[in-house]
């Protein structure tokens, strides 16, 4: 007993000094208790407040469809997938998402992982092992980075979306290497800008090089890439598919060697039906609502154009601030005055760019957005 009171002490003093540091440095995390009744508004802290940070960009979360068709898959098929997909987990809400995500990306096939997060670090290392080589943008997400280590690849990184210094990269380093992955995202994450396909896509075959991508800020509301460009395309359903889950769209063949080899999909349980038949639903709204994508994207530009940012290619607008302190104190202004504009700070966005990371949705009305920036042009 004394033995294991000292073991924990010993822990709880290890944490404590961890969190100090993070303290100190203006980057301790906390969480905050979030009900989300609408798309839009958000209660926390005993306040409503207009939120600008859900990734919900088409407002499908609280959509009646989508709602329904969770609450159908629930009475038929209950609340959870029971086993992974290789055992008994491999419910008919899935096999009819999957075939909707192939549709919908023009690809032969699609497999759907529990989150995003797991597709990442799953897929990359089924793709690429010790002897390949991976190159990638420097601002891709967190899980892509994981799945590359992951791989035990050689992984190279070049500066965001300078395709010359990825072709340089690729020059350098390509040919000792049995395969080369590259991995970017169509929409970045924290800025809203997107990658360069088109020349990526040239540079893959002159290099004998998969192009992948990462689309989880970009379904239902640009344009899905050309297999033919991008042989992997992956996802979340977390975001505008207003579920959760990941995905990856490529050929019978890939999906077939990721239901063998990935390890995040063989060894953990399958999506819930609900969360698939919620996201399948969301997929059909989305095909026939595409003025919901547009709505957000238009909130995006005239925000942007009345801050003077450049333009949007996303429903993402980064205000940079700099300084971590001071982003979460115009957060906190903004949340004073009934905005919710989470501050993005580092290790999540690079040192020195910490922002307001803004972002627009179907449901926001104009005059939302019009206050918003009236708001952020007074801080
Ligand atoms: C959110 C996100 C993920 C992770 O998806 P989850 O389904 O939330 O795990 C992966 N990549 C990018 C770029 C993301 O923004």
């Amino acid at each position: 007993m004394d033995d294991q009171e000292s073991v924990d002490a010993n822990l709880d003093v290890f944490a404590q000094a961890k969190l100090a540091g993070i303290e100190a440095a203006g980057l301790r995390r906390t969480l905050a208790l979030t009900d989300r009744f609408d798309g839009i508004e958000v209660l926390r802290n005993g306040r409503y407040l207009i939120s600008f940070c859900c990734n919900d960009y088409l407002s499908l979360t609280h959509h009646p469809e989508v709602k329904r068709a969770a609450q159908d898959a629930i009475g038929r098929y209950g609340t959870g997938a029971g086993a992974s997909r290789l055992v008994t987990g491999n419910h008919w809400p899935l096999h009819v998402l999957e075939a909707k995500l192939a549709r919908r990306k023009g690809t032969e096939a699609a497999l759907v992982f529990a989150t995003g997060y797991l597709a990442n670090i799953g897929t990359i290392p089924a793709l690429a092992g010790p002897p390949d080589l991976i190159v990638m943008d420097a601002l891709v997400h967190s899980c892509i980075h994981a799945g590359a280590r992951l791989s035990g690849a050689q992984v190279e990184i070049f500066p965001h979306n300078d395709v010359d210094a990825c072709r340089a990269v690729l020059d350098a380093m390509r040919a000792p290497h049995e395969h080369c992955l590259i991995v970017t995202e169509t929409v970045f994450s924290m800025d809203g800008d997107r990658a360069p396909i088109p020349p990526l896509a040239d540079l893959a075959r002159d290099y004998d090089a998969w192009l992948m991508t990462d689309d989880a800020h970009g379904l239902g509301l640009v344009p899905p890439d050309s297999p033919a460009d991008v042989p992997i395309q992956m996802g979340t359903l977390s975001k505008a598919a207003a579920s959760s889950g990941g995905y990856v769209c490529a050929s019978q063949a890939v999906v077939d060697l990721l239901i063998n080899r990935a390890r995040s999909f063989i060894y953990s349980t399958g999506l819930s039906p609900s969360a698939a038949a919620a996201a399948s639903a969301a997929l059909d709204v989305m095909a026939h609502e595409p003025e919901r994508g547009q709505k957000a994207l238009a909130h995006a530009r005239y925000f942007a154009e009345r801050l003077g940012l450049a333009t949007p290619e996303s429903a993402i607008v980064p205000v940079i601030v700099g300084d971590p302190e001071q982003a979460l104190a115009a957060s906190r202004r903004l949340e004073d005055q009934g905005f919710l504009v989470t501050a993005i700070r580092p290790p999540t966005v690079p040192l020195g760019t910490a922002r307001l990371r803004v972002t627009f949705t179907a449901a926001h009305t104009d005059a939302m957005v019009s206050a918003l920036a009236d708001a952020i042009e007074a801080l």
